[in-house]
């Protein structure tokens, strides 16, 4: 699950982390009360989406002429100006896609005097299994630039989760920065706050981009975005309670709703799998054969027919399914009680593609002559290559 910076910033807040003042906005109305809050003279205004890169971005309403999405703005004034030009339309960023994000919210900051933009980033670093920091001077830009053109200037450390955060760590740290004085002593005293905000709250991301040292000396948190562990949610109430839908994908809540693993894609085969694991090797023959899958949908161990029927609707709500592909392998389940549970998905719901069944494991004969004896445009599929090809060509003819 993602947040957005201002609620990310208020969080790090809580923890200790330097961040500037700020308010929230949801109207154009409310942006001059919210700037008379602050110190000035120096503001800036920033869109909040669930999404990065956001300074270089582009409204789609607005042409290719006007100012991104964080704007610097001088007075009280301009600070109003923007946010009625900002709020309520698109905004194209590296990480948005072509279509964009509805800007719905703003975040009005106290403007810093930046002297240098660093990188941060605490992640999981599942090559050494530990909590890792990322940090390189090259802040404010896109770290996969970086990370392509000077891998050198990125800079790992693994902490030990017995230890935390140590003094070595700190050593290695702000020595990649090249931080001294006051900032060095600052960033001393941050790192270990985030690392203890990343392990409280079961962050799978913190992202500080950039990490500003100010022309004062000081530092602060001027970016941040945080994504969280799904699995780890229901120990964290106050967490859940920030989470925005409108930014995520339609289907994607609908499928949390059945406890479905669902991730929406760009291809046009729907997939419909059980166990995580098949689902990937299901989505890589589809690529094998020449198409792309739609999504990823994993239906898990116990597939009933609730699960199964809201799994085909979700699938199916998706205008660029051309065509579905169903690969589950009966375990606990058996074939034949997943093919009744199939067909009575397809009557419900409605089928106007190619749809292509494979089943394996217990029952598969019987199973098979279900869906060959049902009357419904399925196509039965032997194994996983049958089933790929089947579908590919379905889909390649239609
Ligand atoms: P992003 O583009 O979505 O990553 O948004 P950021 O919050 O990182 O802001 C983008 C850029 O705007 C930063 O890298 C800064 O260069 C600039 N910026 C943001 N806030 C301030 C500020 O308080 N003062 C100044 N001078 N520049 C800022
Ligand atoms: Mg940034």
């Amino acid at each position: 699950m993602n947040i957005h910076e201002y609620q990310a910033k208020a969080l790090l807040k809580s923890f200790g982390a330097p961040v500037a003042e700020g308010v929230a906005i949801f109207s154009a109305d409310e942006a001059e009360a919210a700037a008379k809050k602050l110190p000035g003279p120096l503001y800036v205004v920033k869109s909040q989406i669930h999404a990065g890169g956001r300074g270089k971005g582009k409204f789609k309403e607005l042409g290719p002429e006007a100012k991104g999405g964080v704007r610097l703005a001088k007075s009280i004034d301009e600070v109003v100006a923007n946010a009625k030009e900002m709020l309520g339309n698109t905004l194209v960023t590296k990480q948005t896609g072509p279509a964009g994000k509805q800007v719905n919210r703003l975040y009005i900051e106290d403007g810093a005097d930046i002297d240098r933009e660093l990188y941060l980033s605490i992640l999981v670093d599942r090559s050494v299994g530990q909590v890792a920091f990322v940090v390189s001077t090259e802040g404010g830009m896109d770290i996969e630039t970086v990370a392509h053109d000077t891998p050198e200037k990125i800079v790992t450390v693994a902490i030990d989760p017995e230890a935390g955060v140590t003094a070595e760590n700190l050593k290695v740290l702000t020595e990649a920065l090249k931080l001294d004085g006051e900032a060095k002593a600052d960033a001393e005293k941050l790192f270990p706050i985030l690392y203890k905000a990343f392990v409280e709250k079961d962050m799978s991301l913190l992202e500080v981009n950039p990490l500003i040292v100010m022309k004062n000396g000081r530092v602060r948190v001027l970016d941040a975005k945080v994504s969280f562990d799904g699995n780890a949610l229901f120990r964290h109430e106050d967490i859940v309670a920030l989470r925005d839908t409108t930014e995520e994908d339609e289907k994607e809540i609908e499928a949390s709703k059945y406890d479905l693993a669902y991730v929406a894609l760009d291809g046009n085969i729907g997939c419909m799998v059980n166990g995580a694991g098949l689902a990937m090797a299901t989505m890589d023959i589809i690529k094998l054969y020449g198409a792309e899958p739609a999504n990823f949908l994993d239906v898990g161990g116990g597939a009933s027919k609730e699960k199964v029927t809201a799994a085909f609707k979700i699938i199916t709500a998706d205008p660029a399914v051309k065509g579905i592909l169903v690969n589950i392998f009966g375990g606990i389940m058996k074939c034949d009680v997943i093919a009744e549970g199939v067909l009575a998905a397809v009557k419900e719901v409605g089928l106007k593609v190619p749809l292509v069944v494979r089943l394996e494991g217990t029952n598969v004969e019987l199973g098979k002559k279900i869906i060959n004896e049902s009357g419904l445009n399925v196509i039965s599929a032997d194994d996983l290559d049958d089933a790929a090809q089947k579908i590919v060509a379905a889909v390649k003819g239609a």
